[in-house]
């Protein structure tokens, strides 16, 4: 296998892939593989319960929050919340650190009032507010922000301490490093980096929140029609639920969510170290934004970057173009991603710098 840098989707622990791999053919000798199986069936029933149980004791999730398996990935919460959350003509605010943040305002206008309290536009988004950066109005429903941003390389170290209630997008860090979902309304996560494959969208709502939907939301996008029917309303993203289950079990196998943050640290570190050691390399974020999961830097010119790329790609390191609003070379180091394949990478641009002088 090479060492795979895409940022979503993106590497996923070979155990979990090993195992798929034979029960996508027949799962535990009942003849029938895992995409074959009724969704109503004990089997998967038990598949369903058991990846929820897990997710509820490796993100410590308090019962008073539902945890949903929903489709359209993590798109379609940009205005699923807001659709759910901001009844008649309320008020949210957004923080806007990147493109997942600025498509997610886009849509929340149309449900509300919505006031973008920070921007990091003007700067290309390197930066993290601090939170005496942006002020929160006081009818506020929600504030609004995107944990990891996938694009830019940047991650909220803290939240903000807020008496507002947090909403995040954690498609790109959900199982990172431990958070404390109490402080959250509602976190959400497309599963197509941490978690497993794309198709399932992983919803984190308080309870409380189920009744605030107004009743013009049609009922597929009413997070209480899936957390009545234990997101069995309609048929469910199957395999990529199983999929999921089998990275939980992986997570869990290797230390829980603290094992994967000191990994996290570490695979980071070594990145980081590198790029504020040379001159040659130039790391997009800020350094107290920078994200663990997503390491964006550029080389001194766009030729060297290419070169950089193919001659990487050609020794078994896929992904590291950065994404087009960027540029330059992104390195994306989720969970699954070995500690090997990063100093590898390290290895590779320590030779790169030597042999290409700017
Ligand atoms: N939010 C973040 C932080 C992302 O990185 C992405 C995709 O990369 C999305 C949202 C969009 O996810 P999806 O493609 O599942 O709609």
């Amino acid at each position: 296998r090479v060492f795979n840098f895409n940022a979503g989707p993106g590497t996923l622990p070979e155990v979990a892939l090993a195992q798929a791999a034979k029960d996508i053919v027949n799962y535990q000798n009942k003849g029938l593989g895992i995409m074959e199986m009724s969704h109503r069936s004990k089997e998967f029933m038990a598949i369903a319960d058991q990846t929820e149980a897990l997710l509820r004791e490796l993100m410590a999730i308090p019962d008073s929050y539902r945890v949903l398996f929903l489709q359209g990935g993590a798109s379609s919460q940009f205005f699923m919340v807001p659709m759910n959350l901001l009844a008649g003509d309320a008020k949210a605010t957004y923080l806007d650190t990147g493109t997942w943040s600025t498509k997610a305002i886009k849509e929340a206008r149309q449900f509300g009032t919505i006031d973008v309290a920070y921007s990091g536009k003007a700067e290309n988004y390197r930066r993290i507010p601090q939170p005496d950066a942006y002020q929160i109005d006081d009818d506020s429903s929600y504030l609004y922000l995107v944990s990891n941003n996938t694009i830019f390389g940047t991650q909220f170290a803290a939240f903000p301490n807020s008496s507002k209630m947090l909403i995040a997008d954690m498609s790109s860090d959900i199982l990172s490093r431990p958070i404390e979902v109490g402080s959250f309304g509602l976190i959400f996560a497309g599963a197509q980096k941490n978690l497993g494959p794309a198709g399932v969208t992983i919803v984190v709502i308080r309870e409380d929140l189920l009744d605030r939907a107004p009743d013009s939301v049609p009922t597929m996008l009413r997070y209480k029609t899936h957390a009545e029917k234990g997101s069995m309303f309609n048929t469910p993203p199957c395999f990529a639920i199983y999929v999921v289950g089998e990275v939980l079990k992986w997570l869990k196998a290797q230390g829980g969510v603290p094992a994967m943050a000191e990994r996290n640290e570490e695979k980071a570190r070594l990145l980081y170290q590198l790029i504020d050691s040379s001159d040659y390399y130039r790391g997009h974020a800020e350094p107290d934004s920078r994200s663990r999961m997503n390491v964006a830097f550029n080389l001194p010119t766009a030729d060297l970057e290419s070169k950089f790329v193919a001659e990487a790609t050609a020794q078994g390191m896929i992904g590291l173009k950065g994404h087009r609003s960027v540029g330059g070379c992104r390195a994306s180091i989720y969970n699954a991603f070995p500690l090997d394949g990063v100093r590898r990478l390290v290895a590779f641009m320590e030779e790169f710098a030597g042999a290409n002088p700017a």
